[in-house]
């Protein structure tokens, strides 16, 4: 195209004047406006308008203000109440926490005393067995060497027997050396470690001092009373039949026996020695040996009222 390259200043002033040109009915154009406006605002009405604008934009501008003022106001409360309930949750979650370590360190520390009640009581029961097993070696030692020479009694053996130290003593247990509770009485029954008298329970047993405790079941019987009679013959038939091996262990000073028909009491025989060393002979002889087909249980007795002892109940 060689008239276009000829020729460019013109095409460049062409474009100044058009933009020229609009620059000036631009100008012309904002120049009537103003003119249009000014003359405008010379009418009170459209003052009035312009001022009633203003105020509906300021009011609207302040309810825009106020709307975004009460909604910041409710996502603030929200967050704070989210917040709250966040940490209120938290508390909650470390309280049951601390609640559940706290039961588990409780339960560790019942655990370990438990353990240790349990040790504590597994060596005083091996320490309680040791001292009585090393008591009754020693018991045995002491009894022999009792029985083997001339001596008094050692002091080992000199010693009060308590079923429950501490405790109020039995009267009746102490008054006949029996007791209706026997070994599982809550009172204390106390009893010589060694006597010269000896007490050898439900030694002598007759069907008639059963009868007399249940009367109304055997007279309803008929035809099987008893008499007092069967009862001496048999008593001397018993005294015949032990006397002689009892004075085998010694001098005997005393020879009693209960007759009372109370099942606790019933047939207890009581045998006093002149020497302790003749009672401790019968004591080991008798003890557990089996008489009229009962086995006996022999016991060291203190007792010094025979009466109280033997009518007792
Ligand atoms: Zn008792």
């Amino acid at each position: 195209m060689p008239g276009k390259s000829k020729r460019p200043w013109r095409k460049e002033l062409k474009k100044q004047r058009r933009r020229r040109r609009r620059r000036k009915a631009a100008v012309a154009r904002d120049l009537r406006v103003e003119e249009d406006e000014a003359s405008k605002l010379k009418d009170p009405a459209y003052q009035l308008w312009l001022q009633q604008q203003s105020q509906l934009e300021e009011e609207q501008l302040r309810a825009a203000e106020k709307r975004h003022a009460e909604e910041e106001e409710t996502w603030l409360r929200r967050d704070l109440l989210a917040q709250r309930e966040f940490r209120l949750k938290q508390q909650q979650r470390e309280a049951a926490e601390a609640a559940e370590r706290a039961k588990r360190k409780q339960q560790a520390e019942e655990l370990a005393a438990k353990e240790a009640e349990q040790r504590r009581r597994r060596e005083e029961r091996e320490r309680s067995e040791a001292a009585a097993a090393a008591e009754f070696e020693q018991m045995l030692q002491c009894t022999e060497r009792f029985l083997n020479t001339d001596g008094p009694a050692p002091a080992e053996l000199r010693r009060v027997v308590e079923s429950r130290p501490g405790q109020n003593l039995c009267i009746l247990y102490d008054r006949t050396n029996c007791c209706r509770f026997g070994p599982s009485c809550a009172n204390n029954h106390r009893r010589p470690l060694l006597s010269n008298i000896i007490v050898v329970r439900h030694f002598f047993m007759h069907p008639l001092l059963e009868q007399e405790e249940h009367k109304e079941y055997a007279n309803a019987d008929g035809g099987l009373e008893l008499s007092e009679q069967d009862l001496r013959e048999a008593y001397v038939e018993f005294f015949d039949d032990v006397i002689p091996e009892l004075q085998g262990f010694g001098y005997l000073r005393n020879f009693r026996t209960v007759r009372n028909v109370l099942r606790h009491l019933r047939g207890h025989v009581f045998v006093e020695y002149l020497e302790e060393r003749s009672a401790l002979k019968a004591f080991i002889k008798l003890q557990g040996r089996f008489y009229a087909g009962r086995q006996l249980n022999v016991e060291f007795s203190s007792i010094e009222n025979w009466r109280g002892a033997i009518c007792g109940t």
